[in-house]
């Protein structure tokens, strides 16, 4: 058996403080209640209150930050021959190690399948690998369900171990940890927590009873060909995505998302130099595939959401064998008008049944 251990409820700020020693950053859900309340990471410090609420924002920033400095640059004239310029290039400081304490298993598979694109394809993306191995995911399994999320239909579930390090379920008086690789055993041997083998039985029966409180998942076996023969019929793509506004929040939201964009700063022959820095991109929006001639091969909004949600039922699938959707539903509690891609799909596989 894995390693097992028990934190009771009133230890997890002492477990954290243990985690956070020698400067290891901890990120934690925290309470937001701002215009409209959400749970987001924050880096733990000791007092500092947290939830284990499901977070509204996905950890994904561990790995992949909003915005980040690939690297600076310095350009140096030769007074002697001022034709001659040298440029000086000064890479990223490695980041720190961090733990993400407390996502969700969606969140976790999330990791998952980014690392597929950014880690496993013909090259490896230095700065996220740097991030990826100084990370330690520890998840907390669900209870049950909501409304929005269907982690099920896509390969996943409340109790999920892909992607996680430590699996944490909550059982009467704690939280029993398991160790599901070996950076995740070496996590909980460094910590004080006691042995937790024989309450081990209580957290498998609370991950079963999760599992039994889904609705049956339908079969999306079939959605990457059908997706990929509806990708002409405008007329339903436009259905679908007739009340979009493009805003843009549910690539923003997804722990899934990975597209970027990459744009110079400063610039190199002055005395601060410059930097090259790389942001998320958002495909729903019309700038996104603008080209420089004016040109714009996804100009209306229905080819921007068949390009998402082909993207993550379809492409990726071909590429790498599983969905880019791992179901955790933000994109729809997110949305401003309501939007649900597993209607999408689903319409999609319907459509395509008809056919
Ligand atoms: S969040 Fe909703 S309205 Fe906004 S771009 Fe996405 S689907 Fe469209
Ligand atoms: S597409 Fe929606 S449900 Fe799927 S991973 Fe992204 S935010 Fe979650």
């Amino acid at each position: 058996m894995s390693m097992i251990r028990f934190v009771t409820a009133d230890g997890l700020p002492g477990f954290l403080a243990h985690l956070a020693k020698d400067g290891q950053r901890v990120l934690v859900p925290v309470e937001k209640p701002a215009n409209k309340p959400s749970v987001v990471f924050e880096p733990w410090q000791e007092g500092k209150a947290f939830t284990l609420a499901k977070a509204t924002v996905p950890p994904k920033e561990a790995v992949l930050p909003q915005c980040e400095t690939l690297f600076s640059f310095k350009k140096a004239k030769d007074p002697a021959d001022p034709a001659r310029v040298s440029l000086q290039l000064e890479e990223a400081p490695p980041p720190p190690p961090t733990v993400v304490f407390a996502c969700r298993p969606c969140d976790a598979r999330g990791f998952a399948v980014l690392d597929r694109p950014y880690l496993h394809g013909p090259f490896a993306d230095p700065c996220y690998k740097a991030r990826r191995e100084a990370l330690t995911v520890i998840t907390l399994t669900c209870a049950s369900g909501c409304n929005t999320c269907f982690c099920h239909w896509v390969g996943g579930g409340p109790s999920s171990p892909e992607g996680s390090d430590v699996l944490m379920t909550a059982i009467e008086g704690g939280y029993v940890l398991q160790a599901i690789t070996p950076r995740g055993e070496a996590c909980l041997a460094a910590s004080a927590l006691p042995d937790g083998a024989e309450v081990f039985p209580r957290a498998e029966e609370a991950r079963k009873a999760a599992w039994q409180s889904l609705e049956p998942a339908p079969d999306l076996k079939d959605a990457p060909q059908r997706l990929a023969a509806l990708f002409t019929d405008t007329t339903f793509w436009q259905e679908q995505t007739d009340r979009c506004l493009s805003c843009g929040a549910c690539t923003y939201f997804c722990p899934t998302c990975y597209c970027f964009n990459i744009t110079d700063e400063g610039e190199g022959l002055s005395e601060k130099g410059g930097r090259r820095l790389r942001s998320w991109d958002n495909c729903m929006s019309s700038l996104f595939t603008r080209e420089a001639s004016g040109h714009n091969p996804r100009n209306a909004k229905a080819l921007r959401m068949r390009n998402r949600v082909s993207h993550k039922f379809a492409t990726y699938p071909e590429n790498w064998g599983s969905f880019s959707c791992n179901g955790c539903g933000r994109c729809i509690s997110n949305c401003p008008v309501c939007l649900d891609i597993r209607a999408i799909v689903l319409a999609a596989l319907e459509k395509g049944a008809d056919a």
